[in-house]
């Protein structure tokens, strides 16, 4: 069976083969983006490169790039480890032309790696293009069928609408049609089940979205109108965790070997096993497996947890695995630096920035866990009270002034509490908690709101506009 490394080589091998210069990811943590906390995908590094600001030393290159997706436009948190392929953080393969080559090479080489490199059952590959939007006043994107219809039946040729076939890095920035690439990993018995009519992604939890290519030709802007690009471009993104997966014939991203190691050191740790269902037990082992991932190499990228801004974040995914461990895995001491060394290893050769510091991020790690364990036992004890008495009321509800108090006093992050709701079957008044928050900032003056402008097309200035970013790194300095 390949492996995960050497698939990832292949990768970069095949695209280095087309011309493509390989570049190294960018750190997870953005430092220059009022838009962005974290990078989300593999084109934010590049985006004064689509916007005309920068030319690019190479009109072609390849990566694979470190992304986390929990908050802003892309936040995947609350399906991790519910789900078995929605990661807080992964890999994204890609491939780029910037003003170089466009749709009919895109897609024929993302064709040609899957089915003669990967060797994937063509049987099993259907693709998805835009539809076109009549409000926007954007066509249906004709290019790409045809180009597709070169390859594929046309019957596996479906259209999307702007949710999944416009893509856009957030609320503002370079966007622009795509198309899709999702495999059918249903065993041959469920398809026949079907007649072989061609699921979509999201109708069954083995036929997934693994690649998008996406054709970059407008910058969203603050008002919401777009603007066409300088230049047309190639961004595409593949989820390396699934591409493992589906290559490696396993029915979940935590069974392929990214993740098997992590998982038997957390057995190892804790004496109990992972079973691969949805008990609670089961989702606490793929959490773990996963959250450790994100916290060390945002750590490792030089964003220590916080109480604000982008180290809030990861302070905050930090204590979800904690109550996970804690909870339902019955380890009532510091598990998460414990794992680190797996990571650090495994990783050491496509991202030894992580083994480079791994002493310093796990003595990081170990405090965070040490000082959330102190207030965690009164914690739960106090939510279980609630989740009694919301229970036994009318609203079933946890009230804002309570989730507040289980935050100032407990160390609570509100999706920590709406998880537990849930699990309750329970809901949290959140506009009261965050009534309850700006009080709090109020008396401590402590507000600050960050505003974001537009990027600006400046070709004749080889430069982009934007000044507002020392507000932003006030704003997520450690406290
Ligand atoms: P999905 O619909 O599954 O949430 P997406 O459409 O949001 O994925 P894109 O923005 O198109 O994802 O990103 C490109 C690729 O990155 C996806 O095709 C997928 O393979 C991968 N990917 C996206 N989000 C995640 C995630 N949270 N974990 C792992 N891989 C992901
Ligand atoms: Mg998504
Ligand atoms: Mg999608
Ligand atoms: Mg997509």
């Amino acid at each position: 069976m390949m492996t995960s490394a050497e698939i990832r080589k292949q990768f970069l091998d095949f695209f280095a083969s087309k011309k493509h210069q390989i570049v190294a990811s960018a750190p997870i943590v953005v430092k220059n983006d009022p838009t962005l906390l974290f990078t989300n995908a593999g084109m934010n590094q590049f985006k004064d490169y689509f916007l005309g600001n920068k030319k690019p030393e190479s009109t072609r290159v390849a990566d694979t790039q470190k992304c986390l997706r929990v908050s802003g436009k892309h936040n995947d948190l609350e399906e991790v480890g519910v789900d078995t392929y929605h990661h807080t953080m992964f890999e994204m393969l890609g491939n780029w032309s910037f003003g170089d080559y466009f749709k009919k090479e895109a897609i024929a080489w993302s064709w040609e790696l899957l089915t003669e490199v990967y060797k994937l059952d063509k049987d099993r590959l259907y693709v998805t293009i835009f539809e076109g939007d009549a409000k926007e006043n954007l066509p249906k994107d004709e290019e790409a069928y045809n180009e597709w219809k070169k390859y594929i039946a046309e019957d596996r040729i479906l259209s999307g609408n702007k949710k999944d076939n416009f893509w856009e890095m957030g609320d503002t920035g370079p966007c622009g049609p795509c198309t899709e690439i999702h495999v059918d990993c249903r065993t041959d018995e469920e398809r026949r089940a079907t007649d072989g009519k061609t699921l979509v992604n999201n109708d069954h939890p083995q036929v997934i979205e693994i690649w998008n290519n996406v054709f970059m030709q407008f910058n969203r802007l603050k008002d919401g109108s777009l603007q066409p690009l300088p230049a047309q471009h190639v961004d595409t993104g593949m989820g390396f965790e699934r591409l493992v997966r589906v290559i490696q014939g396993k029915q979940s991203n935590y069974d392929t070997d990214v993740f098997t190691g992590t998982i038997k050191v957390t057995e190892e740790i804790t004496g109990k096993k992972y079973g691969y269902s949805d008990s609670r037990q089961d989702i606490a082992f793929r959490v773990l497996a996963d959250h450790i991932r994100a916290i060390s190499f945002t750590i490792a990228d030089g964003q220590l947890p916080s109480n604000t801004g982008a180290g809030y974040v990861i302070r905050r995914i930090l204590r979800r695995a904690v109550r996970y461990y804690y909870s339902y895995l019955d380890y009532k001491q510091p598990l998460l630096f414990q794992l680190l060394p797996v990571i650090a290893e495994q990783f050491a050769d496509v991202f030894p920035e992580l083994q480079q510091q791994v002493a310093f991020v796990s003595k990081v790690i170990r405090e965070e866990e040490e000082a959330f364990l102190r207030t965690l036992e009164k914690g739960l004890k106090r939510i279980d009270d609630l989740v009694t008495a919301a229970g036994k009321s009318e609203e079933k509800q946890i009230g804002g002034k309570a989730a507040f108090e289980l935050f100032d006093t407990f160390g609570f992050p509100i999706d920590l509490t709406r998880l537990i709701a849930s699990e309750n079957a329970l809901e949290v008044d959140e506009p009261g908690f965050e009534a309850e928050m700006q009080q709090q900032k109020n008396r401590s003056r402590a507000a600050t709101a960050v505003d974001t402008e537009d990027w600006v097309v400046l070709k004749e200035h080889g430069m982009s506009e934007f000044v507002g970013y020392d507000t932003l790194e006030i704003n997520s300095k450690v406290t």
